[in-house]
């Protein structure tokens, strides 16, 4: 069969993925897709795979979509005549400790919010379902009943047959050798079939490449940070196990393991993982590595342990293969830095697992512009620039793969490759004992362990406790007296409380210099950003305005403050994480971006005293009016003065171009600290955040909930026409406010560990899930977020499922901090 000369969409990889990819874009109606494999199908990575299908991830976008996958499967048989093999034998996931025990009841209550069934077993009755197990340390096991296993090979042959079946072309033996682009977009795709060279015209192209996607993706010069690792499993000699055996997963002990001709197929994650280095990966097909049993050991001891009966049995089979790892653990989807050069790769293990759910997200996306559900943690732009470099990416990928299985609590931060990203004042933070988060390699204050003891004038008092090496005393009383019962306090510091009652009373100072910031000039910027943009933007230089961008769907695909710096000029303030994103949507929509995130410093001064501090540095008016900005000096600095706030207190956002940014920081400090201001960190805008009901892209508003729903109907302009707009109906649900009965009980929603948040009950029954929540010292409640019926009113009654006890809860007003918002419109008395 000889190439065409031009497809609709070329996708290049005949694995799990690509065939996916292919079938999916055909199911939606696409014609003329080929698919090119430099091998047969399968031989790169997926045919030695073990073919696991477990449901549960730490995301609801991938449990989501491999609840899709593990429904698409046994369908296939049907749909192509032709067997995946699949077996829907069930999953056990076992807890040894009593931290694993917590996190599969938060697992099982999050699983109770998007339908997945799954239940906790005492150590006994997962004996009962398998009495291989030796379960003595066993203190909870779950039962995911929609788990199983397949064959890896067969199950890309049949979505591959699907694919075919619905015109999809398929050339194996066919080698990617170039990417062609012209003007940023992709225009075809250079093959190489034995001697001969052939290219085929395509504005579509899908790299499914598998460890040789960022390969491949440098053919287009772009950057796919895909860190190719080994991994190992081996098949025991068979001794009677039933086929009917459920899979294994025993987190605590880092192995999962299954039934394989009547033995176990035991597989392992390690502590010392390797990197597969070479330059040309999956250059021959079915690539496989020695075995490494010195490296397999541990794996194998520790199933030993699980399952004695493999103590008495041989090896007879051991797997040691390649597989494509990702910095952060998560997969790589979506659209690269050339339009219309697309990817699915990185899927750390769980390819198999999720290709049903990759291949409908990745069609939608393509053909719709927007997949159904909330994909940012798997979107290839949620990276900043140092994703191209491979010294990074693979600090990222060894560090994500040795800690595979291991619980990460909330707050608990990564170190590997840190710091890497770090504002001008980071020294100073670092001086004051800065406890560092980190974003998008960002360096970020959570808190400030000096904010944790007593005020520095009672400090300094006599018989004050001075010395900074004093603090941890003072945390350990505070503890005591404040930190939240189970995982909320696990990583935490008193500090966080006094950070928000100085933001309160005084003044608090916070480095939001990460904030992404994206210039769009010229003039047709205003006319074009309108169309985006669902708020009106139509308002003299100097106006601020807080909106959102919505797909077609009316989904909220960014969350930003517009501010207008002269008539043909504009600045968008997002997240630190979302800038590469927000940018790309906009010039999606033809729009000319430019990212000035590294041009500009910005420190929020927010507090009832704010005015005084910055008055002692100014001589300008600074009383100009909430939402909006002015150019300023503030001591010898040139700054841009932006009245907003994501606290609720009266103040400012203050960009500086970068090299005054020490100095700035210096000169706010030492105006601030005599009116009682203090240094302030992300953890406290996140308590305080909430006390006002500012909604958190990502968690609160996603690209699957509109802006009526989120209840920011107020930042929709009723007199322009804007992309989705007319996708806003009235809705069935909205984002409600919850106050939690006990207030040590605090919620911790969809981040950052990202279970998927605590389950919601109305009435006993199943509603929703927590989208966010926490503790807010200045109204000393625990709040949550969720989703409700429309008709759920203040007064109405909740239950909030924490770690598996249910928390009664009221639904109430928001914001529950200053519902008149006072405190920001005007000025301090
Ligand atoms: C030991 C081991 C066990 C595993 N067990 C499981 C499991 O139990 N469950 C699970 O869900 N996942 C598992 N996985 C992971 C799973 O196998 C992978 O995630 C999945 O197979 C990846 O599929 P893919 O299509 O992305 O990549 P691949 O299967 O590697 O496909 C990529 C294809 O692209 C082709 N290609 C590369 N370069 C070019 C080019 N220039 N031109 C044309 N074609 C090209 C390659 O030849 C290859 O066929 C396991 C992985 C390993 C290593």
């Amino acid at each position: 069969m000889e190439l065409p000369n031009s497809a609709r969409a070329v996708v290049i990889g005949g694995g799990v993925a690509g065939c996916s990819v292919a079938y999916h874009l055909a199911r939606l109606g696409w014609s003329e897709v080929i698919l090119v494999e430099r091998h047969e199908l399968t031989e790169g990575t997926t045919w030695h795979s073990a073919g696991f299908v477990g449901q549960l991830r730490s995301t609801v976008t991938q449990t989501k979509m491999i609840m899709y996958s593990a429904g698409l499967y046994p369908e296939l048989a049907e749909l192509t005549g032709m067997d995946p093999g699949w077996r829907g034998v069930g999953g056990l996931r076992l807890a040894t400790t009593p931290e694993r025990v917590e996190e599969s009841l938060r697992l099982a209550g999050a699983g109770e919010t998007y339908g997945l069934g799954l239940s906790v077993l005492s150590g006994a009755e997962a004996k009962e379902m398998l009495p291989l197990l030796d379960v003595r340390d066993v203190r909870a096991a779950l039962w995911l009943p929609g788990d199983g296993w397949l064959d890896p090979a067969l199950l890309a042959r049949a979505l591959a047959a699907g694919a075919e079946k619905l015109g999809v072309r398929i050339f194996t033996g066919t080698r990617v050798t170039g990417l062609d682009v012209v003007g940023g977009e992709v225009s075809g795709v250079r093959h190489a079939r034995g001697a001969e060279e052939w290219s085929v015209q395509a504005d579509t192209v899908v790299i499914a490449a598998g460890a040789a996607s960022g390969r491949v993706g440098r053919l287009a010069g772009v950057d796919i940070p895909v860190v190719p690792i080994k991994h190992q499993y081996v098949v025991t000699e068979p001794f009677d196990v039933p086929s009917s055996m459920p899979t294994v997963r025993d987190p605590d002990n880092i192995v999962y393991f299954r039934e394989e001709g009547g033995g176990i197929l035991v597989g392992g994650y390690i502590r010392n993982p390797e990197i597969w280095d070479t330059g040309h990966p999956l250059e021959e097909p079915r690539t496989l590595f020695a075995a490494d049993m010195p490296k397999f050991q541990e794996s194998w001891e520790s199933a030993a342990r699980r399952v004695p009966a493999l103590g008495r049995t041989g090896i007879v089979k051991v797997v040691h293969g390649p597989e494509a790892f990702t910095p952060d653990g998560e997969f790589l989807l979506g659209e690269t830095a050339v339009r219309g050069l697309w990817t699915a790769a990185g899927f750390c293990v769980h390819g198999l697992a999720a290709a049903g759910g990759v291949g409908k997200i990745m069609a939608e996306w393509i053909v719709d512009g927007s997949p159904e559900y909330d994909v940012f943690g798997m979107d290839l732009r949620r990276f900043g620039g140092h994703a191209r470099s491979s010294s990074w990416a693979r600090a990222k990928a060894l560090d994500s793969y040795s800690k595979y299985y291991d619980i990460v609590y909330p707050g608990e931060e990564r170190t590997a490759a840190r710091p890497l990203r770090r504002s001008p004042a980071w020294v100073r933070h670092a001086e004051l004992g800065a406890e560092f988060g980190e974003k998008s390699g960002w360096e970020r204050v959570n808190w400030f362990k000096s904010n944790a003891g007593p005020s520095p004038e009672a400090r300094e008092a006599p018989g004050g406790r001075g010395a900074l090496e004093d603090q941890e005393a003072w945390e350990t009383r505070g503890d005591r007296e404040a930190r939240p019962a189970g995982w909320a306090g696990r990583v935490w510091s008193p500090a966080i409380r006094q950070e928000c009652l100085a933001t309160r009373d005084a003044a608090g100072l916070f480095d939001q210099t990460s904030f992404s910031k994206l210039e769009i000039s010229g003039h047709q910027a205003l006319m074009r950003l309108q169309r985006v943009c669902a708020g009106q933007l139509d308002r003299p230089p100097g106006s601020i305005v807080y909106t959102q961008l919505l797909n077609e769907r009316g989904g909220i695909e960014a969350d930003l403050t517009v501010t207008r710096l002269a008539e043909d000029r504009f600045r968008l303030v997002t997240g630190t994480a979302f800038g590469v994103h927000d940018a790309a949507w906009l010039r999606g929509h033809g729009l000319d971006v430019r990212d000035v995130t590294s041009a500009h410093a910005c420190y929020c001064l927010w507090g009832p005293r704010a005015l005084d501090i910055l008055g002692t540095l100014s001589d300008d008016d600074l009383t100009f009016g909430y939402m909006r900005a002015r150019e300023i000096s503030v001591g010898n600095v040139p700054v841009l003065a932006q009245r907003v706030t994501f606290v609720g207190e009266f103040g400012w956002e203050l960009y500086c171009p970068s090299e005054y940014g020490l100095t700035l920081w210096d000169a706010l400090m030492e105006a601030g600290t005599p009116y009682g201001m203090r240094p302030a960190g992300y953890r406290a805008i996140d308590s305080m955040r909430l006390e006002k009901g500012y909604r958190v892209w990502g968690m609160d508003i996603t690209p699957e909930t509109t802006p009526v729903e989120a209840g920011l109907g107020f930042a929709v302009a009723k007199d322009k026409d804007f992309l989705g707009r007319s996708a806003l109906e009235a809705a069935a649900r909205r984002l409600a406010c919850l106050v939690l009965d006990d207030p040590r009980q605090v919620c911790l929603g969809g981040e950052p560990v990202r279970l998927g948040g605590e389950p919601v009950r109305l009435g006993g029954e199943p509603a929703s899930r927590v989208t966010s929540g926490g503790y807010g010292h200045r109204v000393e409640r625990s709040i949550a977020y969720a989703y409700l019926p429309a008709g759920t009113a203040p007064g109405d009654r909740a239950e909030v499922g924490v770690t598996g006890t249910w928390v009664g809860a009221t639904v109430v007003a928001e914001p529950l901090y200053d519902p008149a918002s006072d405190r920001i419109r005007h000025l301090p008395a």
